[in-house]
């Protein structure tokens, strides 16, 4: 049977199988071995080759399909291991809001950058609209001029309201998607407004998760009703920059990836070279100074 993983709890790992049941799996043995820089050798989105147990009511996952992306963050602060967060991505959205708690542009340029290391299609989802006054408005029209400049999709929603949801939930058809944010921003709001019955299965989980005083949450995959997946992350703040060489941040920057070919060197990163067409673009207003600085604060922390 073939089948995708949606749920790994540590001991067990869930699996959809092809005609939409769920089925409860545990690892063949000799996995274990191999993941040793994984903390996690199976992940959710992982396509899987799995086994019935004869007489058992639970599956034997015995083959992995190589995973075409993946996302994953530190498996603790001060360990060199990693934990994948989510495999096989279409697309990989952030859910923030001008309104309270405000997304800071750093916060979603961080985002943007770590999709961009796993070659993740990424977008903005801005929530909370019906709060934004005209000010907002305006701050809003000129983050998505910078934002759709450097090649990413903008949307605008206000999830209580159900105003936007409906290209969400069309753009979410036959892919798995992502879903991050920092907490407050509405993802819970907007998921539930793409798909009401989501809302039980997912309140049942958190509640599940405070009783059993797990400090850890995990990542999760919903099927969404008219076809599609989401990943939720809950909790899940930092995505891990960790492959990413210093020298290879500019390249998660689109706008600036586009003007290298232009630079002088062709090795530039855009910090104190001569001849650079990304500081030249910033003079001519092609290249976002916000952007920029995000770019400069990311070099400076890795
Ligand atoms: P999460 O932590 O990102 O899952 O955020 P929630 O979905 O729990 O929403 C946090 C708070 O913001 C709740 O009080 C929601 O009712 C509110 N909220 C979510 N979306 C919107 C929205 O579009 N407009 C307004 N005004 N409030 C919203
Ligand atoms: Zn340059």
């Amino acid at each position: 049977m073939e089948g995708i993983v949606v749920k790994s709890t540590g001991s067990w790992i869930i699996v959809r199988l092809e005609d939409g049941s769920k089925l409860d799996c545990k690892l063949k043995g000799q996995f274990r071995i191999h993941g040793i820089r994984h903390t996690n050798p199976v992940a959710i989105g992982d396509r899987v080759k799995v086994e019935g147990v004869k007489g058992g009511d639970h599956g034997v996952i015995t083959h992995i399909r190589p995973r075409e992306n993946y996302i994953i963050r530190k498996a603790t602060k001060l360990s060199k291991a990693s934990h994948i967060i989510a495999a096989n991505l279409d697309h990989a959205y952030l859910v923030a809001t001008l309104a309270q708690p405000r997304t800071s542009t750093g916060f979603i340029d961080r985002f943007l950058v770590t999709a961009a290391a796993y070659f993740i299609p990424a977008g903005i989802i801005f929530n909370k609209t019906d709060l934004y006054d005209r000010d907002l408005m305006k701050t809003l029209d000129e983050l998505t001029g910078i934002y759709e400049n450097a090649g990413y999709r903008c949307f605008r929603t206000s999830a209580i309201f159900g105003v936007g949801t409906d290209e969400i939930r069309e753009r979410l058809k036959s892919r798995v998607s992502l879903f991050a944010g920092h907490s407050g921003a509405g993802k819970s709001a907007l998921i539930r407004a793409i798909d009401p019955s989501l809302n039980l299965r997912i309140g049942e989980m958190s509640k599940a998760h405070q009783k059993g005083m797990h400090t850890t949450t995990f990542a999760e995959m919903y099927e969404i009703a008219g076809n599609g997946f989401i990943v939720d992350t809950p909790g899940i703040k930092e995505f891990g920059l960790i492959d990413l060489d210093k020298t290879e941040i500019h390249r998660c920057f689109p706008e600036m990836d586009r003007l290298l070919p232009l630079c002088q060197y062709k090795n530039c990163t855009h910090t104190h070279e001569p001849g650079c067409a990304v500081k030249s673009g910033i003079e001519s207003g092609s290249v976002s100074l916000l952007r920029y600085n995000s770019y400069l604060s990311i070099l400076n922390d890795s």
